[in-house]
């Protein structure tokens, strides 16, 4: 392992009863990286995900993050990782502030945090209004606060976006990606927007059958496939299947 990896994906294996989720999936990500898992509907994302979030354990192969083993050291893991999952809840009975200053507890995490965390919600006069009476965007962009507001070493997020208007996605893909460059927060995302993930990551891999197909940085895929956009790349990849 280098100094410089966060993460770790060695030849990870996930099978339920018969179903193949991951079949040998390898791939490195370094510190303070934007990685991004793209991929057609039931590649492995979420599953490869929740792995790196010690939801659920590998049947074969492993996954460090910052050198600790997701299986063995997990309490250690915990303490590093933030998890944003495809379907996150709020507490109903919370205001949108009350919250976030919950969690900000919950992290032991100082005033500044919840300031970013407001800031990243991007939800202003909203935060006074209970959970219940949001939208489903509105209720995404205050999990995704939550998620980045404690700083972790790794923000592991699933689809962060989904489910917001173009307005909303463009400024937290903004604040994102300005925050987590400025404390060195390493991400690992899932989404189905090829402009974001254009925007967002510093390098993407493509899964297709639980396998990495493709993996590299943008730009570089876009000469590779002489693609005008991430899109047409997908498409060459995994074709019609
Ligand atoms: P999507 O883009 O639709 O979110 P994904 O790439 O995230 O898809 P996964 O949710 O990881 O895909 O699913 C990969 C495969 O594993 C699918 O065939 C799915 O049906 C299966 N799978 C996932 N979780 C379970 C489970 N708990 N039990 C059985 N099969 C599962």
């Amino acid at each position: 392992m280098s100094r410089e990896d966060a993460v770790i994906v060695d030849n990870l294996r996930k099978v339920f009863g018969d179903v193949v989720a991951v079949d040998g999936l390898s791939f490195e990500v370094k510190s303070g990286e934007v990685f991004g898992l793209v991929g057609p509907n039931g590649a492995g994302k979420t599953t490869t995900l929740r792995i790196l979030a010690t939801i659920l354990r590998p049947t074969e192969g492993s996954v460090t993050i910052f050198g600790r083993d997701v299986v063995r050291e997990t309490k250690d893991v915990r303490k590093m990782i933030s998890y944003l999952p495809e379907e996150a809840g709020a507490y109903k009975y919370l205001t949108g502030y009350e919250y976030l200053t919950f969690m900000a507890h919950v992290y032991g995490v100082d005033k500044t945090a919840l300031e970013d965390g407001i800031r990243l919600s991007g939800l202003g006069e909203a935060l006074r209004r209970y959970v219940s009476t949001y939208s489903k965007g509105m209720k995404r962009r205050l999990q995704v606060a939550r998620t980045l507001m404690v700083k972790p070493k790794l923000a592991i997020m699933d689809e962060p976006t989904s489910g917001l208007d173009v307005v909303h996605a463009v400024y937290l893909r903004n604040a994102l990606r300005e925050y987590v460059k400025k404390y060195n927060i390493t991400v690992v995302l899932s989404s189905h927007n090829m402009l974001e993930v254009e925007y967002l990551c510093d390098r993407v891999a493509l899964i297709n059958r639980g396998k990495v197909a493709i993996i590299g940085a943008p730009n570089q895929l876009l000469q590779e496939f002489r693609a005008k956009n991430l899109e047409e790349v997908f498409v060459k990849v995994v074709g019609d299947a």
